[in-house]
């Protein structure tokens, strides 16, 4: 059975850092993809955020070269998806989807996280065009403009109030008449002058126009779920923000997580409650989210590991 020094779960900016470091190390890590490879930054447009580059870059085009870097180095990489871990001894014996069974001396978990939407077909339409799920990525495209978040609890908050800041107006939509938001978050946002909340209300569709690549969001149509009445509100830019879901359901009763599902890591470390495996990126940190904060704990984990095997 093959056997491996460092497996790398998951290829967005934390796997992909994960590697440049193990292979560089010498670890001479595999690394697992996962059904989106290069993961969430696949799914935005432009990145203006990660130093490095002045003029911005494509999301999905940054994670090829985040590969092409880690390839570079001898990392291996591999399309597939883990589905099963037995961490019950080491070395620890993982299950791919295709049947491949190996072994792994570490292993650095970089599953991310999956954002909730809505579920509407129209939303589905709009994504990386007037539909985002991250305020900090994508809310400079919208300086100036109305747009609207939806949901309520302190991401939603988070996202309204930067964005209140660039843009003319904020809609908060929420379906109940009370926010989920901590006490502090919720008085930002109502002290905020330029964020409108929409209390009871659930949208019902997203409106705009696409013609090829070119899309543009002109507005929703909300439902007023106390009224029964509906009402459309003229926006170009809509923030999903219901919440994350941490892809970690092959480590359930495996590695310790929060109640809602994030793997613990010890503090000031990529450590997992089992030792020799090490969470980096988004699956172990719910409140930054950013492919830089991402790279940073892959880089953590890649030393932490080659530590770890002395
Ligand atoms: P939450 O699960 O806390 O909130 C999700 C919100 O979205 C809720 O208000 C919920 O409504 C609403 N919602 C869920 N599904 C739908 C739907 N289908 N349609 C409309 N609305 C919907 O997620 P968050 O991402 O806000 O927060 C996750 C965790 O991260 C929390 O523990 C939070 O405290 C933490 N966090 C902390 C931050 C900080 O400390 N700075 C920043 C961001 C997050 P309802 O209320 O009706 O259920």
């Amino acid at each position: 059975m093959e056997n491996t020094k460092c497996l790398i779960i998951g290829s967005g900016p934390s796997g992909y850092t994960a590697a440049i470091y193990a292979s560089r190390s010498d670890l001479k890590p595999i690394i697992y993809q996962g059904m989106e490879p290069g993961g969430q930054l696949t799914t935005t447009t432009e990145v203006d955020n990660f130093p490095g580059y002045p003029e911005g870059i494509d999301g999905a085009k940054m994670m090829e070269d985040f590969q092409k870097q880690a390839e570079r180095f001898g990392a291996d990489v591999r399309w597939g998806m883990v589905n099963d871990i037995d961490v019950s001894k080491r070395p620890f014996k993982v299950t791919v989807d295709d049947g491949t069974v190996l072994t792994a001396e570490t292993i650095i978990i970089a599953t991310g996280a999956t954002a909730k939407y809505l579920g509407l077909e129209s939303e589905e339409k709009f994504k990386g065009g007037g539909v985002s799920a991250c305020a900090t990525c994508d809310g400079f495209f919208y300086k100036g403009k109305d747009v609207a978040v939806v949901g309520g609890g302190d991401t939603a908050a988070e996202e309204a109030t930067y964005l209140a800041n660039m843009c003319r107006k904020v809609y908060l939509i929420h379906r109940r008449d009370k926010l989920r938001a901590s006490k502090a978050m919720q008085n930002k946002v109502l002290k905020t002058a330029n964020i409108e909340i929409l209390w009871n209300h659930e949208v019902k569709e997203i409106t705009g126009t696409v013609q090829g690549f070119i899309k543009a969001l002109d507005g929703v149509i909300l439902y007023n779920n106390d009224t029964g009445k509906e009402k459309r509100i003229d926006i170009e830019g809509f923030f999903v923000a219901i919440g994350h879901k941490p892809n970690t359901d092959i480590f359930k009763g495996k590695l310790d997580m929060d109640e809602t599902g994030y793997l613990i890591t010890k503090p000031d470390s990529t450590a997992t409650s089992i030792s020799g495996i090490f969470a980096a990126g988004d699956v172990q940190d719910k409140h930054y989210r950013q492919a830089i904060t991402a790279a940073g704990t892959g880089a953590m984990a890649a030393i932490e590991a080659e530590r770890f095997l002395g």
